[in-house]
């Protein structure tokens, strides 16, 4: 056999190498310095902001994000449950509580409708929000035509964690444009990465140099060591920014070869009855992960089993993020759920998806389903 098969593995080469080992010979080794000041502008410049700050992770973005909008203790952000625990863990980490909000079925995006319902509840409850937390996942856009409009009546803040979105657009608008301020996350298996980091995005400069402040221990601009609030050490290395700058000038061919992979799988899945992929009508995308919704009374087989039948033939897939409000750690949070996440949790997949995926590996993956469907 052939090796494993990730679902999304880091996809790098001498691009990267070149910029890398330029950062470290040009001395800039130390945190800071003209990588990652390019790096901020050129992030900003493709989610289409005024401003960026790089920091140690996406999580990192996300807490700062909330700081920076004054969000922490009494009160409470609006998280979708239908997402990656650090969303909800940023908002812990300021003192205010999440309460969850379930997803559209088609999209696996934020339900805008049981958002609103959910506003007014929470304000006839004397509660105060703090920031709509909206999640891009898997690449697509949340439906903003409807959302900013509601927020905005609502007076509340958006806080988009777009840490899976970059590169995708709605309606030709970036991810990362959308919210009052935007978190990205260049972890090793996201769109692209620098090993490790995420970055703040926001068209407000004000908020960007307050989360650049927090993100360097708060340190005063006085010749001393003068703190006058909690700090944090949450920069980005400018080693790091150049391995990122190398990889954001091969985003959009990585986002291409993730959309030619998701449409092998279209194919693939198009004759099989019970089976749809998840999100597929949005063209906006970048295809992050491709996720495949199996209805088990259709299909005559369940997602689980062929995620296990893959993973005999070591091909990596991964299960759609169990729900926030069905985690252990979250069991006493308010929730506002129809059971659509829970349900995309149940019959959803993760198809390998990575850019580095080679024609051979996607054909060997395609074989596996084959061969899986052959014997159903
Ligand atoms: C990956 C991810 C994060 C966290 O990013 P890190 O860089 O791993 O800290 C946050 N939210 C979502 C939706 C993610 O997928």
């Amino acid at each position: 056999m052939a090796g494993r098969i990730f679902l999304s593995a880091p996809d790098v080469g001498s691009l990267e190498e070149s910029y890398l080992l330029g950062a470290l010979r040009s001395g800039w080794v130390a945190p800071v310095g003209p990588d990652l000041d390019a790096f901020e502008r050129e992030v900003a410049a493709r989610a289409g902001v005024a401003a960026a700050v790089g920091v140690s992770s996406g999580t990192a973005a996300l807490h700062l994000a909330l700081l920076a909008l004054g969000v922490g203790r009494g009160q409470v952000v609006v998280v979708p449950t239908l997402t990656f625990a650090a969303s909800a863990n940023a908002v812990v980490y300021t003192g205010a509580e999440p309460v969850f909000v379930d997803c559209d079925p088609q999209t696996g995006n934020l339900d805008v409708p049981l958002l609103l319902d959910t506003l007014d509840r929470l304000g006839a409850h004397g509660r105060r929000v703090g920031a709509v937390m909206t999640v891009d996942l898997f690449g697509g856009c949340v439906d903003y035509t409807a959302l900013l409009p509601a927020c905005a009546a609502a007076g509340v803040p958006v806080v988009e964690d777009a840490a899976e979105a970059l590169g995708a657009t709605h309606h030709d608008r970036a991810a990362g444009s959308f919210g009052r301020v935007a978190a990205f996350s260049f972890n090793g298996n996201k769109i692209m990465t620098t090993s490790g980091g995420g970055m703040v995005v926001s068209d407000d400069v004000g908020l960007i140099g307050r989360c650049r402040h927090l993100a360097t221990q708060a340190r005063e601009p006085v010749p001393h060591y003068e703190h006058v609030e909690i700090g944090y050490n949450y920069r980005l290395s400018n080693l790091l920014a150049a391995l990122g700058r190398a990889q954001l000038h091969r985003l959009d061919a990585m986002i291409a070869r993730r959309r030619h992979l998701r449409e092998r799988y279209a194919k693939l899945f198009a004759p099989i009855p019970g089976v749809r992929l998840l999100n597929e009508a949005d063209t906006g995308s970048n295809c992050w992960l491709t996720t495949i919704v199996v209805d088990p009374e259709r299909a005559g087989w369940s997602a689980t089993e062929l995620g296990r039948w893959l993973a005999s033939v070591d091909i990596e897939t991964r299960p759609v993020w169990k729900p926030m409000h069905l985690q252990p750690v979250f069991a006493r949070a308010a929730r506002f759920v129809t059971g659509a996440a829970e349900d995309l949790f149940t019959h959803g997949l993760n198809l390998p998806s990575g850019s580095a995926l080679t024609d051979a590996e996607m054909d060997r993956v395609e074989g596996a389903v084959v061969r899986f469907l052959e014997h159903r």
